[in-house]
Protein backbone atom coordinates (compact mmCIF):
# COMPACT_ATOMS: atom_id res chain seq x y z
CA UNK A 1 0.00 0.00 0.00
CA UNK A 2 1.14 3.78 -1.09
CA UNK A 3 1.17 6.24 1.84
CA UNK A 4 0.38 9.44 0.80
CA UNK A 5 0.75 12.40 3.11
CA UNK A 6 -2.58 15.34 3.05
CA UNK A 7 -1.73 18.54 4.44
CA UNK A 8 -4.43 20.99 4.71
CA UNK A 9 -4.05 24.99 5.10
CA UNK A 10 -5.93 26.94 6.85
CA UNK A 11 -8.59 28.59 4.54
CA UNK A 12 -9.00 24.62 3.84
CA UNK A 13 -10.41 23.90 7.17
CA UNK A 14 -11.64 27.32 8.30
CA UNK A 15 -15.73 26.32 8.73
CA UNK A 16 -17.40 22.81 9.01
CA UNK A 17 -18.25 23.49 5.08
CA UNK A 18 -14.86 23.42 3.93
CA UNK A 19 -13.69 20.85 6.35
CA UNK A 20 -16.51 18.71 4.96
CA UNK A 21 -14.76 18.92 1.64
CA UNK A 22 -11.32 18.21 3.22
CA UNK A 23 -12.73 15.09 4.64
CA UNK A 24 -14.32 13.74 1.25
CA UNK A 25 -9.94 14.26 -0.38
CA UNK A 26 -9.49 11.42 2.86
CA UNK A 27 -12.09 9.04 1.98
CA UNK A 28 -10.84 9.29 -1.65
CA UNK A 29 -7.67 8.33 -1.05
CA UNK A 30 -8.55 5.67 1.40
CA UNK A 31 -10.89 3.98 -1.52
CA UNK A 32 -8.20 4.50 -3.79
CA UNK A 33 -6.28 2.06 -1.32
CA UNK A 34 -3.73 4.43 -0.16
CA UNK A 35 -2.93 4.79 3.69
CA UNK A 36 -3.33 8.41 4.94
CA UNK A 37 -1.50 10.50 6.72
CA UNK A 38 -3.47 14.02 7.23
CA UNK A 39 -1.64 17.48 8.36
CA UNK A 40 -3.60 19.96 9.18
CA UNK A 41 -2.93 24.29 10.07
CA UNK A 42 -4.77 26.56 12.11
CA UNK A 43 -8.43 27.35 11.14
CA UNK A 44 -8.97 30.33 8.74
CA UNK A 45 -6.87 33.55 8.67
CA UNK A 46 -6.42 36.45 11.39
CA UNK A 47 -9.91 37.52 12.90
CA UNK A 48 -10.86 33.46 12.83
CA UNK A 49 -11.13 32.91 16.65
CA UNK A 50 -7.99 29.89 16.55
CA UNK A 51 -5.62 31.56 13.43
CA UNK A 52 -2.24 31.54 14.41
CA UNK A 53 -2.48 35.26 13.84
CA UNK A 54 -5.53 36.13 16.21
CA UNK A 55 -3.77 33.88 18.75
CA UNK A 56 -1.03 36.11 18.86
CA UNK A 57 -2.89 39.32 18.67
CA UNK A 58 -4.19 37.90 22.33
CA UNK A 59 -1.09 38.92 23.79
CA UNK A 60 -0.40 42.38 23.76
CA UNK A 61 3.00 42.79 24.86
CA UNK A 62 4.30 39.86 22.05
CA UNK A 63 7.94 41.06 22.39
CA UNK A 64 7.99 40.84 25.83
CA UNK A 65 6.95 37.16 25.64
CA UNK A 66 9.60 34.48 26.19
CA UNK A 67 9.89 32.94 22.43
CA UNK A 68 9.10 29.76 24.11
CA UNK A 69 5.87 30.89 25.31
CA UNK A 70 4.79 32.16 22.09
CA UNK A 71 5.22 28.82 20.49
CA UNK A 72 3.50 27.16 23.18
CA UNK A 73 0.39 29.74 22.43
CA UNK A 74 0.50 29.06 18.69
CA UNK A 75 0.90 25.62 19.21
CA UNK A 76 -2.69 25.59 20.24
CA UNK A 77 -3.99 26.29 16.85
CA UNK A 78 -3.39 23.85 14.88
CA UNK A 79 -4.07 21.16 17.62
CA UNK A 80 -7.52 22.57 17.77
CA UNK A 81 -7.76 22.50 13.92
CA UNK A 82 -6.60 18.52 14.39
CA UNK A 83 -9.53 17.63 17.02
CA UNK A 84 -12.22 19.23 14.63
CA UNK A 85 -10.58 17.76 11.58
CA UNK A 86 -10.89 14.33 13.29
CA UNK A 87 -14.66 14.89 14.31
CA UNK A 88 -15.15 15.23 10.81
CA UNK A 89 -13.33 12.20 9.51
CA UNK A 90 -15.30 10.28 11.90
CA UNK A 91 -18.33 11.15 10.89
CA UNK A 92 -17.12 9.55 7.72
CA UNK A 93 -16.47 6.47 9.58
CA UNK A 94 -12.73 6.54 9.35
CA UNK A 95 -10.85 5.37 11.85
CA UNK A 96 -8.44 8.89 12.96
CA UNK A 97 -5.97 10.01 15.77
CA UNK A 98 -4.99 13.23 16.73
CA UNK A 99 -1.43 13.75 16.98
CA UNK A 100 0.87 16.75 18.46
CA UNK A 101 3.51 17.47 16.23
CA UNK A 102 5.85 15.86 18.91
CA UNK A 103 3.73 12.94 19.22
CA UNK A 104 4.32 12.42 15.56
CA UNK A 105 7.70 11.97 15.79
CA UNK A 106 9.34 15.42 14.99
CA UNK A 107 12.17 16.44 16.85
CA UNK A 108 13.35 19.91 16.46
CA UNK A 109 16.53 22.13 17.88
CA UNK A 110 15.52 24.89 20.69
CA UNK A 111 15.27 28.03 18.01
CA UNK A 112 11.62 29.09 18.93
CA UNK A 113 9.56 30.44 16.56
CA UNK A 114 11.96 29.09 14.05
CA UNK A 115 13.06 25.83 14.70
CA UNK A 116 14.40 23.64 12.19
CA UNK A 117 13.83 19.62 12.41
CA UNK A 118 16.94 17.74 13.80
CA UNK A 119 14.95 14.10 13.10
CA UNK A 120 11.51 12.25 12.50
CA UNK A 121 10.78 9.27 14.62
CA UNK A 122 8.37 7.62 12.11
CA UNK A 123 7.80 4.41 14.51
CA UNK A 124 4.46 5.52 16.16
CA UNK A 125 2.35 7.13 12.51
CA UNK A 126 4.13 3.33 11.31
CA UNK A 127 1.95 1.60 14.11
CA UNK A 128 -0.91 3.41 13.33
CA UNK A 129 -0.91 2.94 9.44
CA UNK A 130 -0.12 -0.26 9.67
CA UNK A 131 -3.24 -0.64 12.20
CA UNK A 132 -5.40 0.89 9.51
CA UNK A 133 -5.79 4.09 11.29
CA UNK A 134 -5.65 7.21 9.77
CA UNK A 135 -3.03 9.63 11.63
CA UNK A 136 -4.19 14.05 11.77
CA UNK A 137 -1.07 15.90 12.82
CA UNK A 138 -0.93 18.91 13.89
CA UNK A 139 1.17 21.01 11.68
CA UNK A 140 3.94 23.40 11.88
CA UNK A 141 5.15 22.01 15.23
CA UNK A 142 7.46 20.02 17.01
CA UNK A 143 9.45 19.09 20.63
CA UNK A 144 13.01 19.37 22.04
CA UNK A 145 14.39 16.42 22.98
CA UNK A 146 14.10 17.45 26.27
CA UNK A 147 10.10 17.58 25.59
CA UNK A 148 9.22 21.43 24.90
CA UNK A 149 7.13 22.49 22.23
CA UNK A 150 8.46 24.36 19.44
CA UNK A 151 7.20 25.45 15.97
CA UNK A 152 8.60 25.92 12.93
CA UNK A 153 7.95 29.58 11.57
CA UNK A 154 5.24 30.80 9.66
CA UNK A 155 4.14 28.45 7.17
CA UNK A 156 5.47 25.63 8.92
CA UNK A 157 2.82 23.07 8.41
CA UNK A 158 4.15 22.54 4.96
CA UNK A 159 7.09 21.89 6.46
CA UNK A 160 5.68 18.84 8.65
CA UNK A 161 3.89 17.47 5.96
CA UNK A 162 7.28 16.87 3.59
CA UNK A 163 9.26 15.85 6.77
CA UNK A 164 6.53 12.93 7.07
CA UNK A 165 6.67 12.07 3.72
CA UNK A 166 9.99 11.92 3.51
CA UNK A 167 10.38 9.90 7.13
CA UNK A 168 7.42 7.48 5.86
CA UNK A 169 8.84 6.88 2.11
CA UNK A 170 5.52 9.00 0.84
CA UNK A 171 4.45 8.37 -2.71
CA UNK A 172 3.15 11.69 -2.51
CA UNK A 173 2.94 15.26 -0.27
CA UNK A 174 -0.09 16.65 -1.54
CA UNK A 175 -0.36 20.58 -0.23
CA UNK A 176 -4.04 21.43 -0.28
CA UNK A 177 -4.48 24.88 -0.28
CA UNK A 178 -6.92 27.70 -1.90
CA UNK A 179 -5.45 28.22 -5.11
CA UNK A 180 -4.58 25.62 -7.91
CA UNK A 181 -1.00 25.56 -7.59
CA UNK A 182 1.98 27.42 -7.76
CA UNK A 183 1.21 30.34 -10.25
CA UNK A 184 3.44 32.61 -12.77
CA UNK A 185 2.64 35.13 -9.60
CA UNK A 186 0.34 35.35 -6.80
CA UNK A 187 -3.11 35.35 -8.19
CA UNK A 188 -3.72 38.50 -5.91
CA UNK A 189 -1.92 40.54 -7.47
CA UNK A 190 -2.10 39.21 -10.87
CA UNK A 191 -5.30 37.34 -11.29
CA UNK A 192 -4.56 36.49 -14.72
CA UNK A 193 -1.05 34.19 -13.58
CA UNK A 194 -0.86 30.71 -14.96
CA UNK A 195 -0.86 27.61 -12.96
CA UNK A 196 2.81 26.05 -13.83
CA UNK A 197 2.12 22.21 -14.45
CA UNK A 198 5.37 20.79 -13.06
CA UNK A 199 8.90 22.32 -11.82
CA UNK A 200 11.88 21.40 -10.11
CA UNK A 201 12.96 22.11 -6.37
CA UNK A 202 15.38 24.92 -7.73
CA UNK A 203 12.90 26.93 -8.82
CA UNK A 204 10.31 26.66 -6.09
CA UNK A 205 12.59 27.10 -3.88
CA UNK A 206 13.94 30.39 -4.86
CA UNK A 207 10.21 31.73 -5.45
CA UNK A 208 9.20 30.30 -2.09
CA UNK A 209 12.73 31.86 -0.31
CA UNK A 210 11.96 35.45 -2.13
CA UNK A 211 8.62 35.51 -1.23
CA UNK A 212 6.11 32.79 -2.67
CA UNK A 213 4.08 31.87 0.34
CA UNK A 214 2.16 28.90 -1.51
CA UNK A 215 4.82 26.80 0.00
CA UNK A 216 7.22 26.84 2.95
CA UNK A 217 10.97 27.83 1.41
CA UNK A 218 11.98 24.70 3.73
CA UNK A 219 9.65 22.37 3.03
CA UNK A 220 10.57 22.60 -0.50
CA UNK A 221 14.57 22.00 0.58
CA UNK A 222 13.66 18.71 2.71
CA UNK A 223 11.32 17.24 -0.55
CA UNK A 224 15.02 18.24 -2.81
CA UNK A 225 16.85 16.48 0.40
CA UNK A 226 15.01 13.31 0.13
CA UNK A 227 13.64 13.40 -3.60
CA UNK A 228 10.09 13.38 -2.09
CA UNK A 229 7.27 14.50 -5.10
CA UNK A 230 5.21 17.28 -3.56
CA UNK A 231 1.64 18.45 -5.33
CA UNK A 232 0.43 21.91 -4.77
CA UNK A 233 -3.61 21.79 -5.60
CA UNK A 234 -6.23 23.63 -4.53
CA UNK A 235 -9.11 21.81 -2.04
CA UNK A 236 -12.00 23.01 -3.68
CA UNK A 237 -11.57 22.13 -7.48
CA UNK A 238 -9.99 18.67 -9.75
CA UNK A 239 -7.47 20.38 -11.39
CA UNK A 240 -3.83 18.79 -11.20
CA UNK A 241 -2.43 21.31 -9.66
CA UNK A 242 2.07 21.58 -9.81
CA UNK A 243 4.46 18.89 -9.42
CA UNK A 244 7.30 19.50 -7.93
CA UNK A 245 9.63 16.23 -8.17
CA UNK A 246 13.22 15.59 -9.40
CA UNK A 247 13.51 16.10 -12.92
CA UNK A 248 10.23 17.92 -13.38
CA UNK A 249 12.48 21.55 -14.42
CA UNK A 250 11.49 24.24 -17.31
CA UNK A 251 14.78 23.28 -19.03
CA UNK A 252 15.46 20.88 -21.56
CA UNK A 253 17.89 18.29 -21.00
CA UNK A 254 20.19 20.40 -22.80
CA UNK A 255 19.42 23.24 -20.41
CA UNK A 256 18.30 24.98 -23.44
CA UNK A 257 14.98 27.65 -23.19
CA UNK A 258 13.33 29.84 -25.29
CA UNK A 259 14.98 33.35 -24.46
CA UNK A 260 11.35 35.17 -24.80
CA UNK A 261 10.25 32.38 -22.11
CA UNK A 262 13.40 32.13 -19.87
CA UNK A 263 11.67 33.36 -16.87
CA UNK A 264 9.69 31.26 -14.59
CA UNK A 265 7.57 33.51 -12.16
CA UNK A 266 7.57 36.62 -9.95
CA UNK A 267 7.23 36.77 -6.78
CA UNK A 268 7.56 39.33 -4.18
CA UNK A 269 8.34 40.43 -0.39
CA UNK A 270 5.98 43.21 1.15
CA UNK A 271 7.48 45.08 4.21
CA UNK A 272 11.37 45.08 4.17
CA UNK A 273 13.56 47.75 6.44
CA UNK A 274 16.21 49.21 4.59
CA UNK A 275 18.97 50.89 6.32
CA UNK A 276 21.80 52.89 5.12
CA UNK A 277 24.67 53.11 7.63
CA UNK A 278 27.74 55.02 8.06
CA UNK A 279 30.80 54.29 10.40
CA UNK A 280 31.75 56.54 12.84
CA UNK A 281 34.91 59.29 11.25
CA UNK A 282 37.28 57.50 13.36
CA UNK A 283 36.69 54.50 12.49
CA UNK A 284 39.69 52.19 10.87
CA UNK A 285 39.02 50.82 7.81
CA UNK A 286 37.59 47.45 8.65
CA UNK A 287 34.40 48.62 9.83
CA UNK A 288 32.22 47.09 7.52
CA UNK A 289 33.42 43.42 9.92
CA UNK A 290 33.32 45.47 12.81
CA UNK A 291 29.64 46.14 11.82
CA UNK A 292 28.29 42.92 10.14
CA UNK A 293 30.00 40.84 13.17
CA UNK A 294 27.86 42.91 15.91
CA UNK A 295 24.93 42.59 13.81
CA UNK A 296 25.15 38.82 13.10
CA UNK A 297 25.88 38.41 17.34
CA UNK A 298 22.63 40.12 18.06
CA UNK A 299 20.91 37.72 15.97
CA UNK A 300 20.34 39.97 12.93
CA UNK A 301 20.77 38.46 9.47
CA UNK A 302 21.05 40.67 6.67
CA UNK A 303 19.83 40.79 3.43
CA UNK A 304 20.56 42.57 -0.26
CA UNK A 305 23.48 44.41 0.84
CA UNK A 306 25.34 46.92 -1.12
CA UNK A 307 28.74 48.04 0.16
CA UNK A 308 31.04 51.02 -0.48
CA UNK A 309 33.68 52.13 0.83
CA UNK A 310 32.05 55.00 3.29
CA UNK A 311 28.98 53.17 3.88
CA UNK A 312 26.43 50.19 2.98
CA UNK A 313 22.68 49.86 2.62
CA UNK A 314 21.20 46.50 3.51
CA UNK A 315 18.02 45.23 4.25
CA UNK A 316 16.28 43.17 7.38
CA UNK A 317 12.91 41.67 8.00
CA UNK A 318 10.66 44.25 9.89
CA UNK A 319 10.34 42.44 13.62
CA UNK A 320 14.47 43.22 13.49
CA UNK A 321 13.83 46.85 13.61
CA UNK A 322 14.56 47.52 16.74
CA UNK A 323 17.38 45.06 17.69
CA UNK A 324 19.19 46.45 14.63
CA UNK A 325 18.65 50.32 15.72
CA UNK A 326 20.05 48.84 19.16
CA UNK A 327 23.35 47.57 17.67
CA UNK A 328 24.18 50.49 15.41
CA UNK A 329 23.77 53.21 18.25
CA UNK A 330 26.06 50.78 20.65
CA UNK A 331 28.74 50.99 18.10
CA UNK A 332 28.55 54.26 17.47
CA UNK A 333 26.96 53.79 13.75
CA UNK A 334 25.20 56.49 11.70
CA UNK A 335 22.01 55.80 9.95
CA UNK A 336 18.96 56.14 8.01
CA UNK A 337 16.51 53.70 8.55
CA UNK A 338 13.00 53.46 6.06
CA UNK A 339 9.86 51.34 6.53
CA UNK A 340 8.25 51.52 3.48
CA UNK A 341 10.47 48.97 1.65
CA UNK A 342 9.45 46.04 -0.31
CA UNK A 343 11.49 43.37 -2.84
CA UNK A 344 10.01 41.91 -6.49
CA UNK A 345 12.00 39.36 -7.95
CA UNK A 346 11.91 37.57 -11.33
CA UNK A 347 13.28 33.64 -10.82
CA UNK A 348 14.21 31.17 -13.98
CA UNK A 349 16.54 28.79 -13.77
CA UNK A 350 17.38 29.39 -17.79
CA UNK A 351 18.09 33.67 -16.92
CA UNK A 352 21.89 32.64 -16.45
CA UNK A 353 23.95 33.85 -19.03
CA UNK A 354 21.02 34.68 -20.97
CA UNK A 355 22.18 38.43 -22.43
CA UNK A 356 18.85 41.31 -22.14
CA UNK A 357 17.19 39.77 -19.34
CA UNK A 358 18.50 42.51 -17.15
CA UNK A 359 17.46 44.72 -20.36
CA UNK A 360 14.19 43.89 -20.26
CA UNK A 361 13.72 44.41 -16.03
CA UNK A 362 14.86 47.79 -16.31
CA UNK A 363 12.75 48.23 -19.87
CA UNK A 364 9.93 47.46 -17.40
CA UNK A 365 10.36 49.28 -14.36
CA UNK A 366 11.09 52.40 -16.73
CA UNK A 367 8.09 51.77 -18.62
CA UNK A 368 5.88 51.97 -15.74
CA UNK A 369 8.38 55.07 -13.99
CA UNK A 370 8.93 52.92 -10.62
CA UNK A 371 12.56 53.81 -9.15
CA UNK A 372 14.97 51.02 -8.36
CA UNK A 373 16.64 51.64 -5.02
CA UNK A 374 18.58 48.38 -5.06
CA UNK A 375 19.66 44.99 -6.81
CA UNK A 376 20.82 42.30 -6.28
CA UNK A 377 21.31 38.60 -8.51
CA UNK A 378 22.16 35.03 -8.61
CA UNK A 379 22.14 32.93 -11.27
CA UNK A 380 18.44 32.64 -11.26
CA UNK A 381 17.04 35.17 -9.48
CA UNK A 382 17.17 39.12 -9.90
CA UNK A 383 16.13 41.07 -6.81
CA UNK A 384 14.93 44.61 -6.87
CA UNK A 385 14.09 46.73 -3.97
CA UNK A 386 11.60 49.36 -4.48
CA UNK A 387 8.92 51.35 -2.19
CA UNK A 388 6.10 49.38 -1.41
CA UNK A 389 3.71 51.84 -3.40
CA UNK A 390 5.44 50.64 -6.36
CA UNK A 391 5.56 46.75 -5.39
CA UNK A 392 1.55 45.58 -7.13
CA UNK A 393 3.11 47.86 -10.12
CA UNK A 394 6.50 46.31 -10.57
CA UNK A 395 4.80 42.68 -10.28
CA UNK A 396 2.64 43.27 -13.08
CA UNK A 397 4.94 45.06 -15.40
CA UNK A 398 7.43 42.24 -14.96
CA UNK A 399 4.90 39.51 -15.64
CA UNK A 400 4.02 41.34 -18.52
CA UNK A 401 7.35 41.92 -20.37
CA UNK A 402 8.36 37.88 -19.75
CA UNK A 403 5.41 36.75 -21.22
CA UNK A 404 4.41 34.99 -18.23
CA UNK A 405 0.55 35.23 -19.02
CA UNK A 406 0.94 32.76 -22.15
CA UNK A 407 1.63 28.62 -22.04
CA UNK A 408 5.39 28.18 -22.65
CA UNK A 409 6.10 26.09 -25.73
CA UNK A 410 7.80 22.99 -25.29
CA UNK A 411 11.40 22.55 -26.40
P1 LIG B 1 -2.42 27.82 3.20
O1 LIG B 1 -3.15 28.40 4.35
O2 LIG B 1 -3.24 26.85 2.40
O3 LIG B 1 -1.07 27.28 3.56
P2 LIG B 1 -1.15 30.20 2.12
O4 LIG B 1 -1.89 31.48 2.31
O5 LIG B 1 0.01 29.92 2.98
O6 LIG B 1 -2.22 29.02 2.17
O7 LIG B 1 -0.67 30.10 0.60
C1 LIG B 1 -1.61 30.26 -0.45
C2 LIG B 1 -1.55 31.70 -0.98
O8 LIG B 1 -0.27 31.95 -1.52
C3 LIG B 1 -2.49 31.99 -2.11
O9 LIG B 1 -3.77 32.36 -1.65
C4 LIG B 1 -1.79 33.10 -2.88
O10 LIG B 1 -2.34 34.38 -2.63
C5 LIG B 1 -0.38 33.10 -2.33
N1 LIG B 1 0.65 33.05 -3.38
C6 LIG B 1 1.76 33.85 -3.42
N2 LIG B 1 2.50 33.58 -4.50
C7 LIG B 1 1.87 32.59 -5.16
C8 LIG B 1 2.15 31.88 -6.37
N3 LIG B 1 3.25 32.12 -7.10
N4 LIG B 1 1.29 30.91 -6.76
C9 LIG B 1 0.18 30.63 -6.05
N5 LIG B 1 -0.15 31.28 -4.89
C10 LIG B 1 0.68 32.25 -4.46
N1 LIG C 1 -0.65 28.31 11.13
C1 LIG C 1 0.75 28.60 10.86
C2 LIG C 1 0.88 29.97 10.22
O1 LIG C 1 -0.11 30.65 10.00
C3 LIG C 1 1.40 27.53 10.02
C4 LIG C 1 0.82 27.31 8.63
O2 LIG C 1 -0.27 27.81 8.34
O3 LIG C 1 1.46 26.59 7.85
O4 LIG C 1 1.98 30.39 9.98
MG1 LIG D 1 0.82 28.17 3.91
Amino acid sequence: MAIVIQKFGGTSVRDASRRDVVAQWVVKAIEAGDQVVVVVSAMGRRGDPYATDTLLDLITDADLTPAAERDLLLSCGEIISAVVLASHLRRQDIPVKVLTGGEAGIITDGNFGDARILEVQPKVLQNLLQDGVVPVVAGFQGRTVEGRVTTLGRGGSDTTAVALGAALHAVVVDIFTDVDGIKTADPRIVPDARTISQLDYDEIFQLANLGARVIHPRAVEIGRQFSVPIRVRSTFSESQGTLIAPGQGTLDPWGHRDPDHAVTGITQLDHLMQFRVTPPPAMHKDWAYHLFMSLGENGVSVDLINLFPDQVYFCVPPEKTQITEQTLKDIGFGYEAYDDRAKVSIVGSAIQGLPGVVGRVMAAMAQSQIEILQSADSHSTITLLLHRRNMEKAVAALHKQFHLDEEVPKT
